[in-house]
């Protein structure tokens, strides 16, 4: 497994064509807006270099046999699909920010069992292509992105149906050897700092979408591909002359970027769909559930640092004994446990798959998701409910340094006397970047649309549901015939 910092040092080698307000990066390892999403990714492999989480953080591989990071395995049982979940709100809880590598472990869960079944009945060699890319990745611990969703366009129309062909990615050309591709897929999480991307089909497929339904992987710096980083709120004040309490978390962070493919070349070894449109959905499915699982655990790490930040600042402001602040506070953790619950149970439901590796319960997945487009947002709610509104109104931090203007924001802004001032600050600054700051991205817009918005989660539920047994339960308990 890599250490921390040759992983680091790995991603010094990438030459990416990485762009942000209008210019052109070309050191995005150090970049202060984008370190602390490096930052996160680095704490998946730093964690795992600790005894301490050895069980959580690591795996042995059912290739090799070697013992390799979590993020890289192929789940081998329901308590390994558990194990992820509690991994997941670990980290949560150590950065406050999304740590972004799991977006490639549910792709390669995914991607894995879906395409035994492809070659099972299309006579194909899938799998035995993504074995070879999954041993590389185990051995050499490479950081991979998982990239799904597409722009769309007009969402009304299929992807052959669109004005501009390119506006779902796909074959352009096919040569022997391979395919050359082009398209974007959106809101990329943590691909700046990957090694590999995995792209996926974004939608269910039918005839006349073949060059649609492709899945392969590249390198990130693949020739042909333009990355554009994602605005955050507040992202600029990473580059303020005082940068320690007002972007609320100093070095965690995520970051999202739109990715172009423009005729990008993938050899054949390295695509593991090629135009078998019934099977698009399949890996979309698959690769959602196991989304859908992974923010019961993500959303819930961050959820429990967001309550433990409200906890302080009611203690500092001395309101922590009122009844309906304590009240208020067990909603939120309520809440944020009911999450979790949903994590843990569409884990421990889970079954195998005819390639061995196990998946979700999808049913239980789904419901876990849901809960994640709301949940979230009601404890934001509470959080900056209890915060008062210095959270948004106080001063910034470079007017706490001005010697002039200290002496009357440490008396004014003073809670409880023992209380130094300036922690007050920065705990309300952190609860202000996890409910509207950067962090905010990956709690709550990203528990909205991540790994599909909310109604997407409703049709599997409807789909998986299965009302038509509950209407004959009801019906054999109210003796209706038939039943
Ligand atoms: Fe992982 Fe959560 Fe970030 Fe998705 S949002 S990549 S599940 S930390
Ligand atoms: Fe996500």
């Amino acid at each position: 497994m890599m250490t921390k910092d040759q992983y680091i040092e790995s991603l010094r080698k990438l030459n990416l064509n990485l762009w942000m307000f209008g210019k052109k990066v070309e050191n995005p390892v150090d970049d202060p807006i984008i370190r602390p999403s490096l930052n996160s990714f680095a704490l998946t492999y730093e964690l795992a270099e600790d005894p301490e989480y050895d069980d959580l953080m690591t795996a042995t591989s059912h290739l090799t046999g070697k013992k390799i990071n979590r993020f890289t395995n192929i789940h081998q049982s329901t308590d390994d699909l558990i194990k992820k979940v509690k991994m997941q709100r670990l980290l949560g809880q150590k950065s406050g920010a999304c740590f972004q590598r799991c977006v490639g472990m549910d792709a390669m869960n995914a991607v894995y069992s879906s395409t035994y079944e492809i070659d099972e009945a299309c006579g194909t060699k899938y799998h035995e292509n993504f074995v070879k890319f999954l041993t590389r990745v185990q051995d050499e611990d490479l950081a991979v992105d998982g990239a799904m969703t597409d722009v769309k366009g007009d969402r009304g129309l299929a992807p052959s149906k669109q004005a501009d062909p390119d506006l779902f990615l796909h074959v352009v050309e096919r040569t022997e050897d391979g395919v050359y591709v082009t398209g974007a897929k959106a809101h990329q999480t943590g691909y700046v700092n990957s090694h590999e991307v995995l792209v996926m089909p974004t939608i269910s497929m039918r005839e006349g979408d073949e060059d649609y339904a492709i899945c392969f992987s590249c390198p990130t710096d693949a020739e042909g591909i333009t990355l554009i980083y994602g605005r955050q709120s507040c992202d600029t004040r990473k580059l303020e002359e005082y940068n320690s309490i007002d972007v609320g978390n100093q070095t965690y962070g995520g970051h999202e970027v739109l990715v172009i493919f423009d005729r990008v070349f993938i050899p054949n070894e390295n695509i593991y769909l090629n135009g078998e449109v019934a099977f698009a959905g399949m890996i979309v499915e698959r690769f959602a559930g196991f989304h859908r699982q992974s923010y019961g655990g993500c959303k819930v790490g961050v959820g429990d640092v967001l309550i433990g930040a409200t906890a302080v600042a009611v203690e500092m402001a001395g309101c922590a004994k009122a009844s309906h602040v304590k009240d208020k506070l067990i909603e939120m953790v309520h809440l944020n446990e009911t999450l979790y619950s949903c994590g843990i149970a569409c884990s421990s439901q889970g079954a195998p798959t005819k390639s061995g590796g196990y998946l979700i319960d999808l049913l239980l997945a789904n419901v876990c998701k849901q809960n994640i487009t709301r949940f979230p947002y009601d404890i934001a709610r509470l959080a900056q409910d209890l915060a008062g509104g210095l959270m948004v109104t106080q001063p910034s931090e470079a007017d706490y340094r001005n010697p002039e203007l200290q002496p009357y924001i440490e008396k004014y802004l003073k809670g409880v006397a023992s209380v130094p001032t300036e922690d007050r600050m920065r705990i309300l600054r952190l609860i202000e970047n996890i409910t509207m700051g950067t962090a905010a991205v990956g709690y709550l817009p990203e528990s909205m649309h991540g790994a599909g918005s909310p109604q997407a989660q409703r049709i599997m539920i409807s789909r998986q549901g299965n009302l038509e047994a509950k209407k004959d339960l009801a019906k054999h308990i109210a003796h209706i015939e038939g039943k």
